[in-house]
Order: C-alpha cells, then sequence, then structure tokens
C-alpha cells in the first residue's frame, strides 16, 4: 500500500487530537464522551459498527449480583454497582451520553432457581449487595413461562435492565457518523501517525496526539502491528445457541446453576420476520466450547425440557454462534472483574470486559487524558470521506439458522 500511495501521490492528510480503532461499544462510548469533551476525535473501523462482541452481547447491564455468588468481591469490581443507574440515567436522556431513542428489552432481568438449591444459597441472598437489588417475585407477578403448577422453584427480580444492543449501537453512532471511517486496512504505524486505506480506496496519513484501541479481539493485532508485546490479551470461547419457533414468550432470566455461574440465561428478541428468538448463554455457553454444534443443540434442548418440562417446544429452530470474549490476560484464564486501560507512549488500549462497564472505562481514560492535558481542538469539520455501516444482529441473519 505504501508503494502505491507514493507512486500516485493522492495520500491524503488529516490531522485529529485522538484516534479510536473499533466501532463496538467501548469506542462508540468513548467517541461520543471525548466529542462532548472538546477533543477532535476520529474512529476507525475495519468491518461494520458493532461486529465484534457487542452485537453477540445479551444486552445485560450487569449491577454486580454475580459478585455476589461468587463471592469475590473487590474494590474495582465495585465499579459494577453503579452501572444500572447510569445506564438508566442515559437511557432517560438525562446521562453522560444521549440513550433516550435506544431499546430497553426489559426493564429487569429475573433469576429463577429450582427447589433443591435454594438452602446452598442462604449467604448469597443475605448478603449486603443483594439487598435492595433483588426482589423476590410474587407468583401473580411471575413471567408467564413460570405460572405453572409444576414450577416449584422461586422467581427474583433483579435491578438489571435488558437493552437491544443493536439500538445501542445506531443510537451511539448517529450523532457521530462524520467521525467514524470505514477503513480497509492500516499501515505503517510510527509515534502518532500511521496511514490506512478507506473502504473507498483513499489513501489517509493520519497524525494524532493519542491513539487508543478499542478494538476488541483486534487489539492483539494492532499491538503486533506496532510491535508492541503488552499489554497482553486472553480470548474467553463461547458457544451461544439460538432458538425460534412456537416460543411462548419472552423471557430474560438466569438460571441458578450448582455453581457460580448461571446454568443458563436466556435473553430474547426477534428475527427478520418477527418470530421470538430465544438466546441461550451462561454455563451451557461455556462449556459448549467442546462440543460440536449437534452436541451442542441437543444439550440445549436437553437443558430446556429438564428447566421447563410443562412447555411444550414443537417444531423449534435451533443454531449455534460461536464467539469469543476478548479481554486483558488474567492468571488462569480467569474472568476479568473490571474494565481495563493500559497506556505507554501515547497509546491507550483498551478492553471493557462487560458492555455494562463501557462509562466506567470511558470515565477511566477521560480522567487520564485530562491529567496530560491532551489537546482539546473542539468542534472543527471532519472532512468526506467513507462511513462505517451498522452491524445486523446475528439472529436476524437468515443465513445464521
Ligand atoms: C456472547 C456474549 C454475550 C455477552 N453478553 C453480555 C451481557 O449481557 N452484558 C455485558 O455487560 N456484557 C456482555 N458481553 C461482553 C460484551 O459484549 C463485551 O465486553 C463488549 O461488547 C466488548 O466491546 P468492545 O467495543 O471492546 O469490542 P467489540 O464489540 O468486539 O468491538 C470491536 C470493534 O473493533 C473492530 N475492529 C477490530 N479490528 C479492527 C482494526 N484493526 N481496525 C479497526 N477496527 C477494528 C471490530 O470490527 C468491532 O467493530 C457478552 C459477550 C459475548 C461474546
Amino acid at each position: 500500500m505504501t508503494a502505491a500511495i507514493s507512486a500516485n501521490n493522492k495520500t491524503k492528510q488529516l490531522k485529529v487530537d485522538i484516534v479510536i480503532f473499533g466501532g463496538g461499544i467501548a469506542g462508540l462510548w468513548l467517541l461520543d464522551r471525548l466529542r462532548q469533551a472538546g477533543y477532535q476525535t476520529l474512529l476507525l473501523e475495519n468491518e461494520s459498527l458493532g461486529a465484534g462482541q457487542t452485537r453477540f452481547s445479551q444486552g445485560i447491564i450487569h449491577g454486580g449480583t454475580k459478585y455476589a455468588l461468587t463471592g469475590k468481591l473487590t474494590a474495582s469490581s465495585e465499579s459494577i454497582f453503579a452501572m444500572p443507574q447510569i445506564w438508566r440515567d442515559c437511557l432517560q436522556g438525562k446521562g453522560e451520553v444521549d440513550l433516550s431513542s435506544a431499546t430497553v428489552l426489559s426493564e429487569y432481568q429475573y433469576m429463577w432457581s429450582t427447589p433443591g438449591l435454594l438452602s446452598r444459597l442462604s449467604g448469597f441472598f443475605a448478603s449486603r449487595i443483594v439487598r435492595g437489588r433483588m426482589l423476590t417475585v410474587r407468583k401473580n407477578d411471575y413471567p408467564a413461562v413460570f405460572k405453572n403448577k409444576k414450577f416449584k422453584g422461586k422467581v427474583y427480580q433483579l435491578d438489571e435492565p435488558v437493552l437491544d444492543a443493536g439500538s445501542v449501537i445506531k443510537v451511539l453512532a448517529k450523532p457521530n457518523m462524520n467521525h467514524i471511517m470505514h477503513i480497509k486496512s492500516v499501515t505503517n504505524f510510527s509515534e502518532n501517525e500511521f496511514c490506512v486505506e478507506a473502504a473507498n480506496s483513499e489513501v489517509w496519513n493520519i497524525t494524532s496526539e493519542k491513539i487508543i484501541l478499542s478494538a476488541g479481539k483486534g487489539n492483539a493485532d494492532l499491538l503486533k502491528q506496532m510491535g508492541r508485546t503488552v499489554p497482553e490479551m486472553q480470548l474467553r470461547p463461547l458457544q451461544m445457541v439460538m432458538v425460534r419457533g412456537g416460543l411462548p414468550e419472552k423471557l430474560y432470566a438466569h438460571c441458578l446453576g450448582a455453581n457460580v455461574n448461571p446454568r443458563i440465561t436466556i435473553t430474547s428478541s426477534e428475527d427478520k420476520q418477527g418470530n421470538i428468538v430465544w438466546y441461550l448463554g451462561g454455563q451451557l455457553a461455556e462449556e459448549g466450547i467442546h462440543r460440536t454444534e449437534e452436541e451442542q443443540i441437543n444439550k440445549a434442548k436437553k437443558e430446556l425440557q429438564s428447566l421447563m418440562p410443562w412447555l411444550n417446544f414443537p417444531e423449534m429452530q435451533w443454531a449455534t454462534l460461536n464467539i469469543s470474549r476478548a479481554e486483558p490476560k488474567q492468571k488462569e484464564g480467569q474472568r476479568p472483574s473490571t474494565s481495563f486501560y493500559y497506556e505507554e507512549n501515547n497509546v491507550i488500549t483498551t478492553w471493557p470486559t462487560k458492555l455494562a462497564l463501557a462509562p466506567n472505562l470511558a470515565n477511566d481514560v477521560l480522567k487520564q487524558l485530562e491529567k496530560q492535558n491532551v489537546t482539546k481542538s473542539g468542534a472543527t469539520e471532519m472532512p468526506e470521506f467513507s462511513h462505517a455501516p451498522i452491524a445486523d444482529l446475528p439472529w436476524q441473519e437468515e443465513e445464521k439458522w
């Protein structure tokens, strides 16, 4: 590409305060916050907005109940407790970003337990984290799926809204579209400067004071291209399951399992024809990576039949999705409990580790930039360039079924 640049000498120049790589939740949240703060910011996306983990996400804005289950509460993991309220403020149009046009799929996430499990979880229900965040639901108010005489467990309501991640991406991208460039490739990284080939084949030489990597799994390649070996990344693969056809209603619920991970986490959406789709994660998806697609579907069928034997699952259509979580490397591949950023020589590498923690990550990065007095060039116009499209959600892509 470099040869081509100098041969036809058509390279365009662009100088901004900050460049962000990656238009998932982390990059788009940051773009909006940084622009509001007065930084002239450009986001580069090499596929489509939301194309990485974000569009596969179950959209749950976790409030930390899981940490009560694991008992692994640290000062840093406490940051997650504030997330549902921060997101709710944004959804009401009075928060740090305006999500008032995003779609809330459910105001609450439910949790249900099987009878044998309750006694073993008394410590969990008594814990300070759970108090006030989790309500026991009265039988009359159960989601319809659990209003059956055969259901012997209990249902709890968690203070955790569930969002349509695709709508969040759209709403965050809309006011910032002129600052999002669709690129094919990037080359010639040197300190604060590099070249990109845009989707329309234009070549841009870009200079910026800071580079932020928010490219999820793509961070590893970008770091390598820059000749950096830290921070290291880990991938935690999942085999998620989708099911549609004859489902009774939309459901947003974790089933408490025998260990700290939910045995299954069900969220719901619609396919392109408007059919209800259940999206199944939790332990089923984590353990599912060792199964073939057929084995995983059989396991999911058995799980639903054993947890909801009163339901008749007539002619359901099943499919699986393989996707990995991209995170900073942890000891023994454990799951990180908070968002992550690391700065070295003007490059900030980020992983939110959860959709819910994107606001936390943006706050940390903003504090860092303020501390270093990074230039704020304000609202200068961007030149014309090709803009990145928005990714479809997996259950809306017919070929995935
Ligand atoms: C199945 C699943 C379910 C989940 N459910 C939840 C949940 O319910 N709640 C929750 O809080 N979290 C959830 N998570 C975690 C959450 O989805 C992720 O932590 C979050 O989406 C990560 O966002 P990101 O912006 O860092 O990365 P990504 O969403 O992966 O986005 C990275 C972006 O960078 C782009 N990119 C990659 N390489 C380059 C490059 N070289 N140049 C330019 N652009 C590049 C990609 O195309 C992509 O658009 C879930 C994750 C998975 C996988």
